[in-house]
């Protein structure tokens, strides 16, 4: 089959890698990609990803048999749908259904309608009622502009002199007041053809910026799969309580949830509890999700996506730990320092990890960094200490002077099992 990537960043990069690999993957393109994806797809670079017409072109010239689109922008702006109504097989949730993602609302509401459990929450929509329900709650709290902030809209506030800052920074407009959760997060993914869920996989990641988990937050520094916190049996109790009737719940209502869904979790003494959809991978999550998939991705893909997964075989998860570690520009998350030159790639893949790109780019036939996450030093291991081993000796392959990264991806976990 012929395949279509959407997006340009180091999850991309990996779930085009992870295609190439499959047997049932003849052509694979990437539009707009980057130069690591140039590895194993054509690049098309010219590409808008969030312009539906511009896609359905190139899917209509190239013959494309499947769409997987990787980053959220273009499926709340309904790329997926235009796609689906011109005949294409696409991996990625309809508008309506990306509103988990898109709408902190939409996502408390239906868990509410569907038992679900999640914080306790109020939904306001002026200054005045959001500094009234931070009175119902109580410190610690959390404030939330709804809409997609990127992470910046959220305010953990430990005091309710912080709450307040952060309900009056807001302004009026759509926001959601919920109860402060306490213990440990991970991320479950999952194939989801409107009907089946699937799971393919769990993660935890690093979001600020420095060692310990300090300072400003990222989109991710470092991740690591699987997590063990997240076991089997709270495993089965995510899919039971929070994943399965999500999706029932959106198929219930018309609006039915076709691609992965990524669910933030909790893990809270009463069990696991939702504390956000994204109807696509993380990243960098999904450079450590890809390596362990077994079989053939893009056949997977292509039967969730024509909404018949139950004909699949079950998906075997390898046994391995993989860890990737993000190596940023300097001065990220704030404006990245652009043009420092990257070498040592081919050296630090030489033992089996693979170095995943995102923010990069070519000039006059160098590699140079174009953005604030650069590279996603990824390694397996049959313990989590060996991958993460494994990783952090590649990364120190790389020969990147502007770039920085954490050296502690993982510590919590490594810390449990040592
Ligand atoms: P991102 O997509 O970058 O994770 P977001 O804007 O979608 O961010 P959330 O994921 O809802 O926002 O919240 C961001 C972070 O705030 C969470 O990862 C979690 O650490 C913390 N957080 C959110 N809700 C709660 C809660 N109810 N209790 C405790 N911490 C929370």
């Amino acid at each position: 089959m012929n395949i279509l990537v959407l997006g340009s960043g180091g999850r991309e990069d990996a779930l085009s890698w992870r295609l190439s690999q499959s047997p049932s993957c003849d052509k694979l393109i990437c539009a707009p990609g980057n130069p690591g994806m140039a590895r194993w797809a054509e690049r098309l670079a010219s590409l808008d990803p969030c312009d539906a017409d511009a896609v359905i072109a190139l899917a209509s010239e190239e013959a494309i048999d499947l769409v997987v689109v990787g980053p959220e922008a273009p499926l709340v702006a309904g790329v997926a749908d235009k796609l689906r109504d011109a005949g294409f097989a696409v991996l990625g949730p309809s508008a309506a259904a990306a509103q988990l993602e898109g709408s902190k609302g939409f996502t408390k509401d239906l868990c509410a309608r569907a038992n679900i459990p999640t914080a306790g929450y109020v939904r306001t929509t002026t200054v005045t009622e959001g500094l009234e329900a931070l009175e119902k709650f109580g410190a610690p709290v959390v404030v939330k502009a709804d809409g997609l902030a990127a992470g910046k809209g959220v305010t953990v506030a430990m005091t309710m002199d912080e709450a307040r800052a952060a309900v009056k920074a807001a302004g009026d407009g759509e926001m959601v007041i919920e109860e402060y959760l306490e213990g440990e997060e991970a991320s479950l993914f999952a194939f989801v053809d409107g009907k089946h869920v699937c799971p393919i996989g769990s993660a935890q990641d690093h979001k600020r910026v420095g060692e310990g988990d300090v300072g400003p937050n990222t989109g991710g520094m470092g991740a690591y799969s699987p997590a063990p916190v997240l076991t089997d049996e709270l495993t089965e109790r995510a899919m039971d309580e929070i994943l399965r009737p999500t999706a029932e719940t959106l198929a219930e209502e018309g609006m039915p949830f076709n691609g992965i869904l990524y669910a933030g979790l909790m893990l809270t003494s009463d069990g696991p509890k939702l504390i956000e959809y994204n109807v696509r991978f993380g990243d960098p999550e999904c450079q450590v999700v890809m390596p362990r998939i077994e079989g053939d991705f893009a056949a997977m893909c292509l039967a969730v996506a024509a909404g018949d997964m139950e004909t699949l075989p079950v998906i075997e998860l390898e046994d391995a730990h993989v860890m990737t570690v993000v190596i940023a520009a300097q001065n990220y998350p704030g404006t990245p320092k652009k043009g420092g030159t990257i070498t040592g790639i081919e050296a630090a893949e030489e033992d089996g990890a693979i170095v995943f790109q995102a923010g990069t780019a070519e000039q006059d036939g160098k590699l140079v960094a174009s953005g604030g996450r650069v590279l996603a030093v990824t390694a397996a291991g049959a313990t989590l200490a060996e991958a993460r081993d494994a990783a952090y000796a590649a990364v120190d392959k790389i020969d990147y002077a502007d770039g920085f990264h954490r050296r502690d991806i993982g510590w919590r976990e490594l810390e449990r099992v040592s």
